[in-house]
């Protein structure tokens, strides 16, 4: 963590508000607009020349490479994260493939966590395997030993803190001094902690994923992913991403940097109400363990504190006993927290997730079926209510 952060030099809430906002894109305004292009003009050949000699600098050349809308989203996302540059995507998991392809060549191996969002193992094991690139599995609270693993043609190792629905924390500067001692380069799945509690790039990862769709966009209605380089590996980000032609609508990335204004402030009401009701869940006698990093029980808590500056909403509970199908006792008729996949909206949200058929090198057993579940900004009262009374519910189909 850095206490001088390299893009600025005001506080994260001010720059919140700053970021993007160049005067030569605003004109006036307080937003940047929304430019929808496709075709730019030159006012002449010699501009022509310049332009297309640098199609990738901050002049409109042709939308495919973006417009002030798409690059205020790019310079705000890159100050928060302390990064070189950051490229946008169409979704999430684009920004994932976008950047596993720009760190590996054909012949090369890839590790990857086993707690990892189930479409990276997909990307890795149904895609690059095309390329005669393959991927092996490591147990996410490996730390320095990663050490072992590590084979010559390694380039690269992912890490995701904490991992999708089991919320191991990694030791992510460990891995990270690890993998370039072997000279692979290190992407982090950063979509829970968002930059604003935890920036991978200043504790050792090359390259920081975004779902932009979770909390970055924050309202439930765009589809979006960023990935954020260091100074090192940018280019290739750079250029892979050219090649394969990806871009975000204008629209979308007016919506995103919307969400980037109240980023700070609605993940601070989200962690109260997780926090809140993870400490009710903890003491209920129908829950056997809650699997969120922010509490003092959670086994990586020690990590947690030390790299991260907060908690995001997302956690998930295991239940004492039960089977998957007697949740739909408990979760059909709840009536704040919604049946859905994603999460980082404004609204709460619950999800039966089982991580058993997922684990290869970590066999996931438990003492009942795992619940994940997004605390949204609604009053932490009725959330509670509700929860209760699903958690009755279940009690009595469970008898
Ligand atoms: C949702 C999610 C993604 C993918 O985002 P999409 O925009 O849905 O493609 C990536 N990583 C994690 C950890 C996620 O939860």
């Amino acid at each position: 963590m850095t206490d001088t952060p390299k893009h600025h030099d005001v506080e994260e809430a001010t720059l919140l508000v700053e970021a993007g906002r160049r005067a030569e894109w605003t004109s006036g305004i307080v937003n940047v607009p929304v430019y929808r292009a496709s075709t730019c003009v030159f006012n002449s050949y010699e501009e022509l020349q310049e332009r297309t000699a640098a199609p990738s600098a901050r002049h409109l050349f042709y939308a495919r490479k973006g417009t002030p809308t798409q690059w205020a989203l790019e310079d705000a996302i890159t100050d928060i994260s302390d990064g070189e540059g950051t490229m946008l995507y169409p979704s999430g998991v684009a920004a994932l493939a976008g950047a596993m392809l720009a760190c590996v060549d054909a012949g090369d191996h890839i590790l990857i966590p086993d707690s990892v969002f189930d479409p990276t193992r997909s990307i890795a094991d149904n895609f690059l395997t095309r390329f005669d690139i393959s991927a092996s599995y490591y147990d996410p609270r490996i730390g320095a030993n990663i050490d072992a693993l590590m084979q010559p043609n390694t380039k690269l190792v992912m890490t995701e803190s904490p991992g999708s629905v089991t919320f191991e924390i990694q030791d992510i500067p460990a891995i990270a001094a690890v993998a370039h001692k072997h000279g692979a380069k290190v992407i982090t799945d950063n979509t829970w902690a968002t930059p604003i509690y935890f920036k991978p790039l200043d504790h050792g990862a090359d390259i920081s994923v975004e779902a932009v769709t979770k909390y970055i966009g924050g309202h439930s209605d765009i589809m979006m992913g960023a990935a954020v380089a260091n100074k090192a590996t940018f280019k290739r980000l750079q250029r892979a991403a050219f090649a394969m032609g990806q871009l975000v609508s204008p629209d979308d990335a007016s919506l995103a940097l919307r969400g980037i204004r109240t980023l700070a402030m609605r993940l601070k009401h989200h962690q109260e109400n997780a926090l809140e009701l993870a400490r009710w869940l903890e003491g209920h006698d129908l829950v056997h363990a809650v699997l969120q990093p922010a509490l003092e029980s959670h086994p990586d808590h020690a990590l947690f504190k030390r790299d991260f500056k907060g908690s995001s909403g997302l956690f998930s509970i295991v239940m004492k006993g039960g089977r998957y199908e007697d949740t739909a006792a408990m979760i059909d008729d709840m009536r704040l927290f919604k049946i859905g996949y994603s999460w980082g909206g404004y609204e709460s949200l619950i999800l039966p997730s089982d991580p058993a058929p997922y684990r290869t090198v970590t066999p996931w057993t438990s003492t009942g079926p795992v619940l994940r579940i997004h605390a949204g900004l609604e009053d932490i009262k009725d959330l509670i209510l509700d929860m209760d009374a699903g958690l009755e519910r279940y009690r009595k189909q469970i008898a």
